[in-house]
């Protein structure tokens, strides 16, 4: 099976989701002009990164319906089990926007495992998206990708100002999202080759890009920017996603 751009299947969807883990080094560029991040900035682009990964989960949520309401409820359901799983494992270490460049090492540390860890149900995302097809696998690896930008941002908030270099902070925000490559040709695969699993892998990667956006980025975002500003990001970004998906 090739793709439209004429690659086997299975290389369009590991270059998919490597161009998303690339996308997480394009964090670290604003800080070759600026030298630190006012909270409110990283507050704003969080809120767009959380609105995109929202318009993202609701795409696939839908396709998920689509074809099987039951089986995408109980994925969703798996995905928010997976979080809060992780989030036990970890210690529920979410770092504070507002102190981000203030925290200690091991908070630095943490954060970067925080972010890692999440990049896995980003890269379930992406594989279970172009088994769905590939017009929705375009639009979720478009969103994903644009939405690390802001993750980049915020790991390289956390390291620049421990004097690490700007090629260093580069590196370990695409390594963050390296679980993205690595995920996302198993989980192709798997709804792929076993087309009931579609609808829950759809659910799953849903719920647990909506549970992480609940629990970790928007609370963080609220806290440091005003209220309105944040809503209308969200609410803005949620949107454009949604009819981005509905004319690709
Ligand atoms: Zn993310």
């Amino acid at each position: 099976m090739t793709s439209a751009f004429g690659l086997p299947i299975l290389w369009a969807v590991f270059l998919a989701a490597l161009v998303t883990a690339l996308a997480t080094g394009l964090g670290a560029v604003p800080f070759a002009f600026i030298r630190r991040l006012s909270p409110r900035g990283a507050a704003a682009a969080n809120a767009t990164a959380a609105g995109l990964m929202l318009g993202a989960s609701l795409g696939l949520l839908a396709e998920g319906v689509h074809h099987s309401p039951s089986r995408t409820f109980v994925g969703a359901a798996l995905g928010i089990g997976f979080i809060l799983i992780t989030q036990r494992l970890l210690g529920h270490h979410e770092p504070e926007i507002g102190q981000l460049t203030g925290v200690n090492a091991r908070r630095a540390l943490l954060f970067l495992v925080v972010m890692t860890v999440h990049s896995f149900a980003e890269g379930v995302a992406v594989g279970v998206s172009f088994g769905g097809g590939e017009s929705l696998g375009l639009a979720i690896t478009l969103a994903l990708a644009i939405h690390n930008i802001p993750e980049g941002l915020a790991i390289t908030a956390v390291m620049r100002p421990r004097g690490i270099s700007l090629w260093t902070c580069a590196f370990w925000s695409v390594f963050s999202s390296l679980p993205q490559p690595l995920m996302a040709v198993p989980a192709f695969l798997l709804v792929d080759r076993v087309r009931p699993a579609l609808p829950f892998g759809l659910g799953f990667a849903a719920g647990a890009m909506v549970y992480m956006v609940l629990i970790e980025i928007l609370p963080e975002a609220y806290d440091a920017a005003e209220s309105r500003t944040i809503a209308l990001l969200v609410g803005g970004t949620t949107v454009i996603m949604l009819l981005f998906q509905q004319y690709l």
